[in-house]
This record gives C-alpha cells, sequence and structure tokens, in this order.
C-alpha cells in the first residue's frame, strides 16, 4: 500500500484558521427565526441578552455574516489542544480491504475528552469581557460540563453544572474532573430552583434529563447577579465555534489535495456534524465539489429520521426559546442509551434546514452494533472512541465496505468526536453482554409529538 500521505496530517500553528464561519451566511434557505417562548415573536438581541452574553447573542442571530474573527486570546488557548489532526486510518483501511481512504478528525486531544471545548472557550471569552462573575449549565454524560469547568477557570469564571442525576450517579469521576476545574456540580432535577422543585414533586425518583437540566440552569442564571447560561450544543453560536473542526480539516484535506466524497459525523444537537461540515456545505452551495454528507443517530433517539420539522421547545421546562427543527418532541424522553451525548430531542435549526433542503442526508445505528464497532477500530486504529463518535466510525466502515464491492476509491472523512474513558459502564455492559437495544415504537413516538406546542404555524 502507498502511503504518501501521511498517517496525521497536522496543520502548522500560523495554518491554522483565524476566523470561525457562519454557514448561514451561504445559505440560500435560512434556517426559521428563533421565537420568543412568551410572545411567539421572532427573537431580538435584547430577549436573549438576560440569558448569554451580549456577544454571544449577536452571533446567534446573525445569518449574514459569513466570517468572525477569532479573538487573540481564543486562539492562545486553542494552541494548548489544537490543532487536531486528521488522521488516515491506514490500519482501518487494511482491515477492511477497501480501497476506499478513509480520514477522521479526532478531538479527543485535551483534558475534556471531546470536541465541546471548542465552544466552552469562547463562551467563557465572552462572559469575562462583559465582567461577569459566572455560568450556569446542564450537563448530560458530563462531556460539556468538563469543557465549560475547564474553561471557566482558565478565565477565573464561578462555573455551577446541574448534572442529570443518572449521570451524576453513574459517571463520579466526570463530577470529580468538574470539581478538579474549580466547577459546583449539583445531581439535576435539585432543590435548588422551582422547576426542580416542581419536577420532583411529579416524578419523585427521576433520574432526570438533559431538557430538565436545561431549564434549572437557566432559572438558576436568570436569579443570580451576574452569571449568565451557557449551552454546549444547538446553537447557532456553538455551531459557529464548532466550525474550527471543518476548517482545519478543509484545511489539512488541501494541503494534499485531497477532495472529501464522502463526509459522516454523529449527531445529537448537531454542533459538531454542523462545524466539520461547514466549509464541505459551503464548496456545495457554490458547486465547487458535491460531497455527500451524512448525520448519523441513534435509533433510540432518531430526531432527523423520525422526528416532524415543526417549531418546539429546547427545554422540558419550555423556558428557552422555540426552534423550528426536526424534533421528536420536547416531552420526549430518550431511553437510558449509553450514547449520552446524542439523547436530545431535537436537531439545531441549521441542520434541520440542510436535511430538509435535501443537502445532508440521516441515518441511524443501533446500539449494539455501534459498541461492536467501536471495539474494531480501538483494536486496529487505537484510539478508544467516544460511543457517541462510534455511530460515526460505523457508518464510515459501512461506507468503505460498499466501496469494497464498487471498487470506488472514494475519501471518506468522519468526526471522531472524543474519547470513551469515562464510559468504561457503558463499555462493561456490553463486554459482559448485557448491553440491549431499544428502538420506539411509532406510539412511542406519538407520545412525544404529542408535547409539540400546538401554535398556528405548526398547522
Ligand atoms: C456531546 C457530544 C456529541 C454530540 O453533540 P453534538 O452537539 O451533536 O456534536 C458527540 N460526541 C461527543 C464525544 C460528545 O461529547
Amino acid at each position: 500500500m502507498d502511503r504518501k500521505i501521511p498517517y496525521k496530517i497536522y496543520l502548522k500553528e500560523t495554518e491554522m484558521p483565524r476566523q470561525w464561519y457562519n454557514m448561514r451566511a451561504d445559505m440560500i434557505n435560512k434556517p426559521a427565526p428563533l421565537l420568543n417562548p412568551e410572545t411567539l415573536q421572532p427573537l431580538t438581541e435584547a430577549d436573549l441578552e438576560p440569558m448569554f452574553c451580549k456577544e454571544l447573542c449577536r452571533q446567534e442571530l446573525d445569518d449574514t455574516t459569513p466570517y468572525f474573527d477569532i479573538p487573540q486570546e481564543i486562539l492562545n488557548f486553542y494552541r494548548m489542544y489544537r490543532p487536531s489532526p486528521l488522521v488516515r486510518a491506514y490500519c482501518l483501511e487494511e482491515m477492511l480491504d477497501t480501497p476506499a481512504h478513509i480520514y477522521y478528525k479526532f478531538e479527543g486531544n485535551n483534558t475534556s475528552g471531546s470536541h465541546k471545548l471548542n465552544s466552552a472557550i469562547a463562551q467563557a471569552y465572552y462572559a469575562k469581557q462583559q465582567g461577569l462573575k459566572g455560568l450556569t449549565t446542564e450537563t448530560g454524560a458530563g462531556q460539556w460540563g468538563t469543557a465549560l469547568s475547564m474553561a471557566s477557570a482558565y478565565f477565573g469564571l464561578d462555573c455551577n453544572v446541574y448534572m442529570v442525576r443518572v449521570s451524576y450517579e453513574q459517571k463520579p469521576f466526570r463530577r470529580e474532573v468538574m470539581r478538579t476545574y474549580g466547577a459546583s456540580v449539583v445531581p439535576s432535577p435539585s432543590t435548588q430552583t422551582e422547576v426542580g422543585r416542581k419536577i420532583l414533586e411529579e416524578f419523585p425518583g427521576t433520574g432526570g434529563s438533559l431538557g430538565c437540566a436545561i431549564s434549572e440552569a437557566v432559572e438558576a442564571a436568570s436569579k443570580k447577579e451576574g452569571y449568565r447560561y451557557a449551552l454546549g450544543s444547538v446553537l447557532n453560536q456553538v455551531l459557529l465555534h464548532q466550525s474550527i473542526i471543518g476548517l482545519e480539516t478543509k484545511a489539512a484535506l488541501d494541503k494534499y489535495d485531497i477532495k472529501a466524497d464522502v463526509v459522516i459525523g454523529c449527531a445529537g444537537g448537531g454542533s459538531n456534524l454542523a462545524g466539520l461540515i461547514a466549509p464541505f456545505v459551503r464548496d456545495k452551495i457554490k458547486g465547487i465539489n458535491d460531497c455527500d454528507i451524512i448525520a448519523v443517530e441513534p435509533a433510540s433517539c432518531p430526531s432527523l429520521t423520525r422526528g416532524v420539522y415543526k417549531y418546539d421547545y429546547c427545554d422540558t421546562g419550555m423556558v428557552c426559546p422555540l426552534q423550528k427543527m426536526y424534533t421528536l418532541g420536547n416531552g420526549f424522553i430518550p431511553s437510558a442509551s449509553h450514547a449520552g451525548g446524542l439523547r436530545y430531542h431535537g436537531m439545531s435549526s441549521t441542520l434541520s434546514q440542510l436535511y430538509h433542503d435535501k443537502i445532508i442526508s440521516a441515518r441511524t445505528a443501533i446500539q449494539t452494533e455501534v459498541f461492536d464497532t467501536a471495539q474494531e477500530f480501538a483494536r486496529v486504529e487505537g484510539i478508544l472512541p467516544a460511543p457517541e463518535s462510534a455511530h460515526a466510525i460505523k457508518v464510515a466502515i459501512d461506507e468503505a465496505l460498499e466501496c469494497k464491492k464498487t471498487g470506488e476509491a472514494k475519501n471518506i472523512v468522519f468526526g471522531l468526536t472524543g474519547t470513551g474513558y469515562f464510559d468504561m459502564y457503558a463499555y462493561k455492559r456490553f463486554n459482559d453482554g448485557d448491553m440491549t437495544d431499544y428502538v420506539p415504537t411509532d406510539a412511542e413516538l406519538a407520545k412525544g409529538f404529542a408535547t409539540i406546542p400546538d401554535l398556528e404555524i405548526n398547522r
């Protein structure tokens, strides 16, 4: 096998992107506007300012500016763990005996273990700039809470994390990493907030959910002077910050004149996928390179593939803005899947619009097959992947095997969003043969759909 392309394509520091890219500026059909949950009118910066920092409000609503300069302080932090490598998966290709060339962008090379740090540091920076005291947030699987804890520590901000109770109990070490970085961590639902107390009264002993933890963190931020809320996915600002992944990937491919034929990423709220694909979507819209873009979601939480395209709340407590998105309903409680980062009822409005316009496609993956893939990948490529990331690996392998049938030497690029060191409980279930697959029935999905608000615009 010829190995002219290095195993790892790194960019030099001087080649690193100095701007983020906002795909929405180039989209012909823009995502529908966010709505104020009280007035149901398009959201203004003033509506958002009690919740998020000023600059982030501006980024959230801007769908015309294509490039945003990355502030120097954020670039400095990025340089501690970026550029991340684009790896040529030679060993995987050999094992599959495929003519395809497989590349993955590895975002697990930082202590938080995932891509989430790319946005956490930006959100903490703008909070510091504005002279705030601290940030509140929720975390499900724990990756986002860890990233925001690290970022807050760097800028000397207080960080309060509402951690979904099941994770709080199942992942004590995640919790301790956050505390080591100085964050306070409470299990959600908690008795600290009104919405938490209400949910506990209604469902005593509940393990909590991401939607519920979001409601608690938003309430906490609104009641504490000098605090704002930070969210790790779904929002436009997060997608913007994550574009660093795609811009680096594209720059690395360009160095060796490689044209991507297929780009694949896992999709929870959609931030890593949107970040990875941003420059490829741009090229597709501009007619420069028409590659296949595939979102992979768990069969247990299939918002793109089985959801409906409607306005819905981003959280269970219905305090967050409404987004037009592919959704399973804000009241949909996903099964206790082991890919915690993908257990969200909706999909970012930008990805939803791209999916609706058929610029991207979507597939589902079944949990035990995902873990089979994760194990296979770990054994040949060495990296122990996060279960979320393994969804993308699964489809990359499917695509490479398809190439084996057709003899095509496609360039397949996928996002390896993080490591699985804190997911060993899930790996244990898999190794012990105790892991089960759950796919919701149509009747179960109907229950979730019934929680979508019955608004004029949704009819
Ligand atoms: C959070 C997370 C995801 C999913 O979130 P997106 O916003 O859809 O990217 C995927 N992989 C890892 C490792 C995560 O931590």
